[in-house]
């Protein structure tokens, strides 16, 4: 039963000032620590990078892709270049480079135990708040909020089906639970955060 991952890296950083997961990080680019650590439960690696990085050396990937214009649509490219004998497929942002292998274990269990989609939760430590401009329109009840990571797992045909009408979502348990899919969430870790500015890379 092949698992699969599919590191998205053809965002441009934006917030950051440039492709954040191309710089260092105590010895290694971002995304390299994205791919090593995806490789701990996956049988093959899918990299999506930006058109103009496709000719990077990427010797830890099995294939190297270019991505879209939007994360949903890099998700697309990857999945079009995993193999349909693929069962379990894993989705990591290269801009998580510090997702310990435990956490890819974990998702993957909780799919291979029956879920459609399996997701990385934390408590969320600031309260909430849903806003229009400058007006707040409502304080949002904190327990019963979450805030999710990468990596998520999903069953290969769950995720090929939520992407199959070209929907947009901000990560693909949201694309899997709009197909009617049952996600869970499996314990996340504070310390897997999502490079966005420059001073998280500190
Ligand atoms: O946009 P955001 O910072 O949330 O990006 C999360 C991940 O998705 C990053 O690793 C980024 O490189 C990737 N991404 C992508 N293609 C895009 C936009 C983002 O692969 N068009």
């Amino acid at each position: 039963m092949p698992v699969w991952a599919i590191v998205v890296a053809a965002g441009s950083g934006s917030r950051f000032g440039g492709p954040k997961q191309f710089q260092e990080l105590e010895g290694r680019r971002v995304v390299d620590w994205a791919l090593a650590a995806s490789r701990s439960v996956a049988d093959g690696l899918v990299l999506v990078v930006p058109a103009d990085h496709i000719d990077d050396e990427a010797p830890a990937a099995d294939a190297v892709v270019p991505g879209g214009a939007t994360r949903s649509d890099s998700v697309r490219a990857g999945l079009a270049a995993v193999p349909l004998e693929a069962d379990v497929i894993v989705v990591h942002d290269a801009a998580r480079p510090f997702a310990a292998p435990a956490l890819f274990e974990a998702v993957v269990a909780a799919v291979r135990a029956g879920a459609d989609g399996a997701v990385p939760a934390v408590a969320v430590a600031d309260t909430i708040k849903r806003v229009a401009g400058v007006e707040v329109l409502a304080t949002l009840d904190r327990a019963e909020l979450v805030a999710v990571q990468t990596p998520q797992a999903f069953a290969a045909a769950a995720l090929r089906r939520a992407h199959a009408d070209g929907a947009e979502a901000t990560d693909d348990a949201a694309l899997v639970e709009a197909a009617g899919g049952r996600v869970v969430v499996v314990p996340g870790d504070p310390a897997n955060a999502k490079i966005t500015l420059r001073a998280d890379l500190g």
